[in-house]
């Protein structure tokens, strides 16, 4: 069986529509259209099972969308809520069935998560990750990322004798050495909040699609898909995307092999 990545979600931490808008693509999105867009997260298919990554407020709606009952193991990326707000729910549903999940993720993030819900432990296991961590198939490192405004977010890389991907929905800003985790991939998820953001550069916390360009001619991934994407992106419009570039779409399934 070849792994397989399924996108689960592909919006910004608002999720499109937001409540409060009337743009054209809010509406469009509320109205039934391909702008409806769940909160970021993955689910890898492995020989070690589904493993989650990020587990935000639609997880709910999204293990729904992927026909899974109950799920066993999530990574997160980082502790901000649309990354994270799952998680109650999911403890609820471990409860329930009377088997406990495991929640991985390094250990500063595990610390947020036990401050702002700290019942969740009765009905799931924390595993701290360190450097390297092995699931299945894949060695899986982590590495911090700017974040912008927002301070970090952890990237994973996840890599087999015969491919390499990463997941990297909140940065921007990246230096040399943020850089140098995501060199050499066969695909990158990379988070890109609108085409082209004109708020101020400090106010901002995770790159456009015009910036991650200049990213990608430097790291040079096989293939890349964008997500975390506000109502400032038009899923059906034809923005100028570097080659083997495109906007991800919940649903879509990604063979992990060359
Ligand atoms: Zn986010
Ligand atoms: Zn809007």
């Amino acid at each position: 069986m070849t792994d397989q990545l399924l996108i689960l979600g592909t919006g910004d931490s608002m999720g499109v529509p937001r409540v409060y808008c009337e743009c054209e693509i809010c509406d469009e999105a509320r109205t039934g259209g391909s702008n409806r867009r769940l909160r970021s997260a993955v689910r890898l298919t492995s020989a070690a099972g589904y493993l989650w990554i990020d587990c935000g407020p639609d997880w709910a709606e999204q293990m729904e969308a992927a026909e899974q009952r109950e799920m066993e193991q999530a990574l997160l990326t980082h502790a901000h809520f649309d990354h994270m707000a799952g998680l109650p729910e999911w403890a609820d549903a471990c409860r329930w069935t009377g088997r406990k999940g495991n929640l991985y993720a390094p250990e500063d993030v595990l610390d947020t998560v036990r401050e702002r819900y700290p019942w969740l432990e009765r009905n799931l296991d924390y595993h701290a990750i360190g450097d390297e961590w092995v699931f299945g198939e894949w060695r899986i490192t982590k590495h911090k990322m700017c974040h912008g405004k927002n301070g970090f977010s952890y990237a994973y890389r996840l890599e087999k004798p015969d491919f390499v991907w990463a997941y990297c929905p909140d940065s921007i800003n990246l230096q040399q050495e943020e850089k140098a985790f995501l060199s050499g991939l066969d695909l990158l998820i990379l988070g890109t909040s609108y085409y082209h953001e004109a708020a101020d550069f400090h106010t901002r916390s995770v790159y456009d699609m015009t910036e991650a360009a200049e990213l990608l001619a430097e790291i040079r991934p096989g293939r890349t898909l964008y997500t975390h994407m506000s109502h400032g992106v038009d899923i059906r419009a034809d923005y100028p995307l570097p080659a083997q570039t495109a906007m991800a779409e919940k649903g879509m399934t990604i063979e992990l092999r060359r």
